[in-house]
């Protein structure tokens, strides 16, 4: 297994099967350390964060594992109007922050007429600030728009690069070839783009897995969003099981070497999975966290599973308890937009 990992970290391309081993398991140590090292030696002990501002839970789409889905009847459906979406950016930059993370549901009142007036208004203000969206499929037209208006960033998960197990996670109407073609649409208007996927979300294969680092490694990502999937009792995966800890730190270690560069966020899924998640991801390589700006309304309605956090450490307010938390781990909370580094 070390030498697997050896190959693995020195950029040797492995076969399906040798990917499956790391994937399953072993020298788990040994994958961490080596992970932590590749990870300090092009970021140091720097961790970038992130203000995230949740903009809407509105969505359009019935993704079976998501707590927002148009289909959840019992949501608290909110959206913030852009004067509130300004006064989250303009208290996270107070707090430090120099990258926003636009987050939401598909929402069809987020027109571009509604977002690129947002987005610019965010960029003339803080011009040293990086902009990053997350707010799922749009047309090719569209991101063009965004991305002139000023975003910088944008994060859609895959959230599997199995074709099949995809068909299981969405309903029909949602496409595989769609998701994948916007990822490349993103990456071709030069945005720092980000994908990722779930672990353990029901039905995932090792099989599934490999070719999630498979696609990564193609598809050479600036960003890439891992965390555990986490039920939501009014789902239609509400009875399922948590994805696992040390699987998720293993992925996430694993995507550190395949992409020594990428930016990787401890997400606030590790986190809830496990009270000291985040740490325990920045220790596997991750070098981001996304502590949260929206408001306590928006904070409590936007569930995505159930006991999702948001106080203490994962709130915007919560910054110096996360630094002092980040500081016990050997690690440094950094004002910083936090740029994906070319080689
Ligand atoms: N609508 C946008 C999109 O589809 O990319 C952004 C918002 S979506 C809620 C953000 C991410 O939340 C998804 O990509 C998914 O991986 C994650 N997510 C949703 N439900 C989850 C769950 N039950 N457990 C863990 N992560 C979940």
């Amino acid at each position: 297994m070390k030498a697997l990992i050896d190959k693995l970290a020195e950029g040797v391309s492995l076969s399906d099967g040798e990917l499956g081993l790391l994937i399953e398991g072993g020298e788990g140590e040994y994958l961490r350390e080596r992970a932590e090292k590749v990870r300090i030696a092009h970021y140091g002990r720097e961790v970038y964060l992130r203000g995230l501002i949740e903009l809407t839970n509105y969505c359009g789409n019935n993704c079976l594992y998501c707590g927002i889905r148009a289909g959840n009847r019992r949501v608290r459906r909110y959206r913030l109007s852009p004067e509130e979406i300004l006064a989250c950016c303009e208290r996270g930059y107070r707090l430090g922050f120099r990258t926003f993370v636009l987050q939401g549901g598909e929402d069809p009142a987020f027109t571009d007429s509604v977002l690129c007036p947002i987005v610019e208004s965010i960029k003339s203000r803080w011009p040293d600030c990086a902009l990053t969206l997350s707010l799922g499929e749009r047309s090719r037209e569209s991101y063009r728009r965004l991305r002139e208006a000023g975003a910088d960033r944008y994060l859609l998960r895959h959230e599997t690069a199995d074709r099949e197990h995809y068909g299981r996670l969405h309903p029909a109407a949602m496409s595989f070839d769609n998701r994948m073609a916007c990822l490349y649409q993103l990456k071709e208007l030069g945005y720092q783009t980000g994908c990722g996927f779930m672990v353990g979300s029901p039905g995932q294969t090792t099989a599934a897995l490999v070719r999630d680092l498979r696609f990564i490694r193609e598809f050479e990502p600036e960003m890439v969003g891992i965390g555990p999937f986490l039920p939501h009792g009014e789902t239609p995966f509400g009875d399922r099981p948590a994805g696992s800890l040390t699987l998720t730190l293993r992925l996430l270690a694993l995507v550190r070497l395949l992409l020594p560069r990428v930016l990787l966020p401890a997400t606030t899924a590790l986190g809830t999975l496990h009270p000291e998640g985040r740490e325990l991801g920045i220790l596997h390589g991750a070098n981001v966290v996304m502590p949260n700006l929206s408001p306590p309304e928006a904070r409590e309605n936007y569930m995505l599973y159930d006991n999702k956090l948001n106080t203490g450490a994962e709130e915007a307010g919560g910054l110096e308890e996360l630094a002092r938390r980040l500081e016990k781990t050997g690690y440094q909370a950094v004002v910083s937009r936090g740029d994906h580094r070319k080689p």
